[in-house]
């Protein structure tokens, strides 16, 4: 039996010769591959500034950098995210804040944000959970009423519309991170990147990238002659390589076929499901498009016989690799040791008892699709309650 992953990358001809040509070339890294993904992910996010590092934790850590989040700075995100959201928090040494998800959209909630803000708190980390952008303006609206910057974590959005703006394009923050992970929209196998519109941030996010290395003769102390470079912050080699971001000078262009293609699975899945009342899935808020980066069936526990668990599992025996995104993060026995306890987020709790990703990828067949659904709907008839 063939098995269905809930994502995979897709890999073309075109994908491979261009990666070729690079490795025939002078340069594998730190060649002419970089600015021009750079400006290309710029232009199409409709930013002013993209800068591309090796993976989406690396751009959501020195974006915290550029943030100068430190020591004791509070920074609030949601629970129901990838580690890495909250993890960036705690490599500067500030306090991640939990604020609780909505129920319908699960993404984080404003007013549960507001609540959490005290005098040490510094930024909000939103994440536009599954590609559905979070309530961007309301979050910016109080961040700016209380002095905060925010670091959109965009990793599930790349090619969202919100206000018929891209996600990244910063209307609504003041740095968005991407990741090119294969799971993900486009991929550079690893990746990510940083937009912003602020040339400051801009700055000494370029030099976070390269150990905290300038050359810009506008910014050096003195000029000694054309070797000449500071080190004017403590920065990472984070860099993406020539290969890479050739690879995803190649993956740009098929992007919106491929957010098309995912649209299209959604709606499918969207259609079967709505014939069952013991299933929900998301839905976007008004005047924001997805960029569905995953697929969450919620099984509502009141309506089964059988835990989540059990469902889980019996997908894995149809060889259709579902997941679960995500445990909350703070559940992690890391996490449990700095003092967070069950019980903080309720509604983020009871979101992850219930919650399956089915597969969702632009290269899934249709006679795929009709697979996940024909077990899916086999699974419900099955566990339901009578
Ligand atoms: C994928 C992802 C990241 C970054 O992942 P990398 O594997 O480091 O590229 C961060 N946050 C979220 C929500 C993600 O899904």
């Amino acid at each position: 039996m063939k098995t269905i992953p809930y994502a995979t990358q897709w890999i073309n001809r075109n994908d491979i010769l261009t990666v070729e040509k690079v490795l025939k070339s002078p340069f594998l890294t730190q060649g002419p591959m970089v600015e021009l993904f750079d400006r290309a992910i710029a232009k199409y996010c409709e930013a002013k500034y993209a800068v591309s590092v090796a993976n989406g934790t690396a751009a959501l850590h020195i974006a915290c950098l550029a943030a100068e989040i430190q020591t004791w700075d509070e920074v609030i995100t949601t629970p129901i995210s990838f580690v890495a959201s909250a993890n960036c928090i705690l490599y500067c040494g500030g306090k991640p804040v939990f604020a609780d998800v909505k129920e319908d959209t699960i993404n984080i909630d404003p007013v549960e944000i507001e609540k959490k803000i005290t005098s040490k708190t510094k930024a909000i980390i939103p994440v536009d959970f599954a590609g559905y952008p979070a309530e961007c303006q309301e979050i910016w609206q109080i961040a700016k009423r209380y002095k905060l910057l925010v670091i959109e974590d965009a990793s599930h959005a790349l090619g969202a519309v919100y206000q018929r703006k891209k996600i990244g394009s910063g209307g609504y923050a003041d740095m968005s991170t991407l990741s090119f992970h294969p799971v993900k929209h486009i991929t550079t196998a690893e990746g990510g990147a940083i937009l912003t519109n602020d040339t400051t941030f801009y700055k000494k996010i370029l030099r976070l990238r390269t150990h905290g290395i300038t050359r810009d003769s506008n910014d050096l102390s003195k000029n000694e002659g054309s070797w000449y470079y500071e080190m004017q912050d403590l920065g990472f080699n984070y860099r993406l390589t020539d290969m890479q971001c050739a690879l995803g000078l190649s993956q740009l262009p098929k992007l919106n076929k491929f957010l098309q293609r995912r649209r299209e699975i959604v709606a499918q899945y969207n259609k079967a499901f709505s014939r069952y009342e013991q299933v929900r899935f998301l839905s976007p808020i008004p005047q924001t498009q997805s960029a569905h980066h995953i697929y969450v069936l919620l099984f509502k526990r009141e309506k089964f016989s059988v835990p989540r668990k059990v469902i889980f599992e019996e997908y894995r025996r149809q060889g259709i690799l579902v997941n679960v995104h995500y445990i909350p993060i703070y559940y992690q026995p890391y996490y449990e040791r700095l003092g967070y306890r069950k019980g903080l987020c309720p509604k983020a709790e009871d979101y992850y008892e219930q919650a399956i990703t089915l597969p969702l990828y632009p290269k899934m067949t249709n006679s795929q699709i009709q697979r996940v659904i024909e077990i899916t709907e086999k699974i419900i008839t099955r566990y339901s309650k009578r």
